[in-house]
């Protein structure tokens, strides 16, 4: 039965699951506070699909390393100390996942999701109309310390036990694999199944489909409230009007918690802020995906374009720039990439996002019991850009109250109440 389906947001968790939901025969109204040509927090991301993410953020040793870097003005993580309960409440909440189980129930979990995302996004490609520049060569784990590389060849055994392979590589291994970029570092651990594509171009190809599809957009609409009654939702309430539906989907990144707090819905969340840089003309282009490891900075090709990404600065819903973390960007892209200068850099705009953050580093995404007609979609922190397309499916699968294929309390928006 076809219905009428309402998503709050258009990023990139809304676009895939407005696509998604009108693949499956519904009609769909995607509601978007900003303009067509809005920014979003997929827009300057790094473009990577990353199955070798399979341990959340959530992990034992980054509290440590959280409280070790915050003196540090140029470090990749920050927490910017405020009173403010719903921080202190998001701090509990990560303190107590970061554990080794948590780690390991979750990585069969992650792993699943990734790569049930990765097939989906390979057939997208495959369609007429979907160009994304998807290039499926794997993605390496740059060390420029031993025990870095020994930290990151003890995460490649855990991939191999779970079946994600990865491989760790010496300096001439490396070089072999990618030698069009000189590189300063101890060797790498290379995943061959991450991928990497052009996020704007990702988000133009779904907002294309959606229109020819039949999919209405809301533009400029700020849903500011619901309309409830006998536990469903009648109406999302916006300056403009209300908007009337069968079901909601709430794919609001980190503004997603002002919505649902308006249902006594504990959605923990905080925005963890992001940088990227993107250079025009790089000295040396390579051709595989990379994290510079200890810096934490992501390094794509995207086309001709380099694009170097990083920071996590839990600073509210701000999304200024802070220029000592971008020239820490900056610092390591030349410590690992020696023929960069300062100057490749200068000029550059730097682009900011905000990454939806769950305490416990798991995505929100499934029915909660504080409305019956109201599907949570949102949460995916650093890996929206990877899991959008099984997001979209797992949403359109529960709009039609199909089976799916995940349906774990890890994943439960509810799993908070109470909390
Ligand atoms: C530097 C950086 C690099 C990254 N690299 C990667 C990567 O390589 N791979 C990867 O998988 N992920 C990556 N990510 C993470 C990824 O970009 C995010 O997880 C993802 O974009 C989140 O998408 P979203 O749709 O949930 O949120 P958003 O993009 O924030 O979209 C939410 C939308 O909802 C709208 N909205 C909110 N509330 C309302 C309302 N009440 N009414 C109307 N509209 C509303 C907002 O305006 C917004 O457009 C990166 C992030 C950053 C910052």
């Amino acid at each position: 039965m076809s219905k009428q389906v309402i998503i709050i947001g258009g990023g990139i968790i809304g676009l895939t699951t407005a696509c998604y939901c009108l693949r499956a025969g519904h009609q769909v109204t995607l509601v978007e506070r900003g303009s067509p040509d809005h920014d979003c927090c997929a827009r300057g991301n790094a473009g990577m699909i990353v199955p070798s993410h399979f341990v959340p953020l959530a992990a034992p040793g980054m509290v440590a390393y959280g409280l070790r870097m915050m003196a540090n003005p140029r470090s990749p993580f920050h927490i910017k100390p405020r009173l403010d309960w719903r921080l202190a409440d998001w701090g509990m909440n990560f303190v107590r996942a970061a554990t080794a189980g948590h780690v390991e129930a979750a990585g069969p979990l992650m792993r699943d999701l990734s790569l049930a995302s990765r097939a989906l996004l390979i057939d997208l490609n495959r369609e007429k109309g979907f160009s994304f520049g998807l290039r499926q060569n794997g993605l390496l784990m740059l060390c420029r310390t031993e025990s870095a590389l020994l930290e990151e060849s003890e995460t490649a055994e855990r991939a191999n036990a779970l079946g994600i392979p990865a491989e760790a590589l010496s300096i001439d291994e490396t070089a072999a694999l990618d030698p069009a970029v000189n590189m300063d570092i101890a060797g790498s651990v290379y995943f061959p199944q991450d991928c990497h594509l052009d996020p704007a171009r990702l988000l133009a190809a779904m907002t294309d489909f959606i229109r020819e599809h039949g999919g209405n957009f809301l533009w400029n609409r700020d849903v500011t409230a619901w309309r409830l009654r006998n536990g469903r939702i009648n109406g999302a309430v916006s300056k403009a009007g209300e908007i009337e539906g069968d079901e909601y989907i709430l794919a609001g990144g980190a503004y997603s918690p002002q919505l649902a707090t308006q249902l006594d819905l504990h959605l923990p969340m905080q925005a963890g802020k992001g940088y990227s840089l993107t250079l025009p003309k790089p000295p040396q282009l390579p051709k595989i995906c990379s994290i510079l490891t200890e810096a934490r900075v992501a390094v794509t090709p995207i086309g001709k374009d380099l694009r170097f990404g990083g920071t996590m600065e839990i600073a509210g819903l701000d999304k200024a720039v802070n220029p000592a973390r971008v020239d820490g960007i900056i610092d390591s892209a030349r410590r690992y990439f020696p023929a960069f200068q300062d100057t490749d850099f200068s000029g550059l705009k730097t682009w900011s996002g905000l990454r939806p953050c769950s305490p416990d580093g798991l995505p929100y995404i499934g029915r909660t019991h504080q409305a019956k007609n109201l599907i949570i979609a949102t949460g995916h922190a650093m890996l929206g850009l990877s899991l959008a397309p099984i997001t979209g499916k797992i949403v359109s699968d529960l709009v039609e109250n199909k089976e799916h294929r995940f349906p774990s309390p890890l994943l439960s928006p509810d799993r908070y109440q109470g909390f």
